[in-house]
């Protein structure tokens, strides 16, 4: 073997497996089990107080799922990670560990519209609070900071526009702040961008989009870049505090530069129980194998769509960072140098009416509500996954009524633009 570090390609393909050591099977195999057995009482008692890792039940850890953690620990440059059931589940365990009732976290307007919710009414059940920053104006996410902040979250690629965030600004306000900076990188996936190299300190995937790829598994994956020090200021007692629920062991001290990981595994996972099916694992591990295929596709069709639209008499606008006009252009040439992304909206001359119709005169591209499928979507989000924001705040979101939300498949792109020229025209 040569000493030189694999690619991105040779890790998405690799990353994490080897032959089965009992069977040689070469694909990994789906562990189809809710339980493990233990050697005897010793090992039993050590995988419990966290002194050996090993496999004791599902819901806490898999091997197929560890599989999958390692390779998108791997295509990400963190040092760990834990699979879970969603992406939403992600976004929940990652801020049970940072924040304690009445603790505050900073969070860009743009996000998908699932987040918009789940951080604004659901979380408020929890005594966690969202402040809202605009990821346009980095000096927005200085003025929130207050004593109570415990993190700051935005999108790389943001939804639904596919507008690019300047990660490496906010990660200097996150520093300056002492508190972490989560990156979701779900758009982008790590083909295009990798945040931990722009300064993220957590990085938290829907594997349901781009990296299982298929539009048939949802997952959920929270990667740990090593980078924060968890020790500082008493912030944050679920990794710096002794735990009663293991003998009183300090996880940060203990685990050091993947702390976090573990205590979203063991606090969070155990306890809250969003656990992945390995079958779901298995899917997305599949997915993960093409997706630097995948992902200039999707990326170099998106450009195409994109010119077509701008050249379009019934199209008003075009957002898509991919775009030399746009003025997303200059981070997108920094950040995501391969491809913008395949996700970006357009507004119609016609307004609401024409999004509506749009939407159910296309053919080849489905109506529903997902984005990083092989197959092309559509959506119009203000009359669907925006539709409860009021008109100003769907409009700050990117999703204002004449706006259609697209999610380019890996078809042959002269057919989905003819998809599209048979619907603008009609
Ligand atoms: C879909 C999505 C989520 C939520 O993921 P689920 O797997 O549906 O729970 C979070 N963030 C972004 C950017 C998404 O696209």
């Amino acid at each position: 073997m040569s000493d030189r570090l694999p690619g991105f390609a040779t890790l998405a393909v690799h990353a994490g497996a080897q032959p089965d050591p009992t069977t040689g099977a070469r694909a990994t195999p789906i562990y189809q089990t809710t339980s493990f057995v233990f050697n005897d009482a010793d090992h039993a008692a050590s995988l419990f107080g966290l002194q050996a890792f090993g496999n004791i039940y599902t819901r806490i850890g898999n091997p197929t799922n560890a599989v999958l953690e390692e390779r998108v620990a791997a295509l990400e440059g963190g040092t760990a990670a834990l699979a879970v059931a969603s992406g939403h589940a992600a976004q929940v365990v990652v801020l049970q560990q940072l924040l304690q009732p009445g603790d505050e976290f900073i969070a860009a307007r743009k996000l998908y519209g699932g987040s918009i919710n789940q951080f604004a009414h659901a979380f408020k059940s929890f005594g966690w609070n969202v402040v809202w920053a605009d990821s346009d104006d980095v000096a927005s996410f200085e003025r929130a900071v207050t004593p109570r902040t415990r993190a700051i979250f935005i999108e790389s690629i943001a939804n639904p526009a596919g507008s690019i965030t300047d990660i490496e600004a906010i990660s200097t306000v996150a520093r300056k702040a002492g508190v972490p900076l989560i990156v979701d990188n779900t758009l982008a996936s790590p083909y295009l961008i990798r945040p931990i190299d722009h300064g993220a300190d957590i990085v938290v995937h829907s594997l349901t989009k781009f990296l299982g790829g298929h539009g048939n598994s949802l997952g959920g994956i929270i990667v740990d870049a090593g980078t924060f020090d968890w020790s500082t200021g008493g912030k944050y007692p679920m990794l710096s505090e002794p735990r009663p629920e293991y003998h009183g062991i300090r996880l940060q001290e203990t685990f050091g530069n993947f702390a976090f990981a573990i205590a979203c595994r063991v606090l969070g996972l155990r306890d809250l129980g969003p656990a992945l099916s390995p079958f779901n694992a298995f899917m997305i591990l599949t997915g993960i194998e093409t997706l630097p295929l995948r992902m200039q596709k999707h990326c170099d069709n998106a450009k195409a769509v994109a010119e077509f639209l701008g050249d379009h008499s019934a199209v008003a606008s075009v957002n898509y960072a991919g775009l030399a006009s746009d003025k997303y252009n200059q981070l997108a040439r920094k950040y995501a140098p391969k491809g913008a992304g395949a996700v970006f909206t357009f507004s119609l001359k016609g307004g609401y009416d024409a999004g509506v119709s749009l939407v159910s005169k296309l053919q080849l591209f489905s109506h529903l509500a997902n984005v990083g499928d092989t197959r092309s979507l559509v959506i119009h989000p203000a009359s669907t996954t925006h539709s409860q924001l009021d008109d100003a705040a769907k409009v700050k979101s990117g999703a204002g009524p004449d706006v259609v939300r697209l999610s380019i498949g890996i078809e042959d792109k002269e057919d989905l633009i003819a998809d599209l020229e048979q619907a603008l025209g009609a």
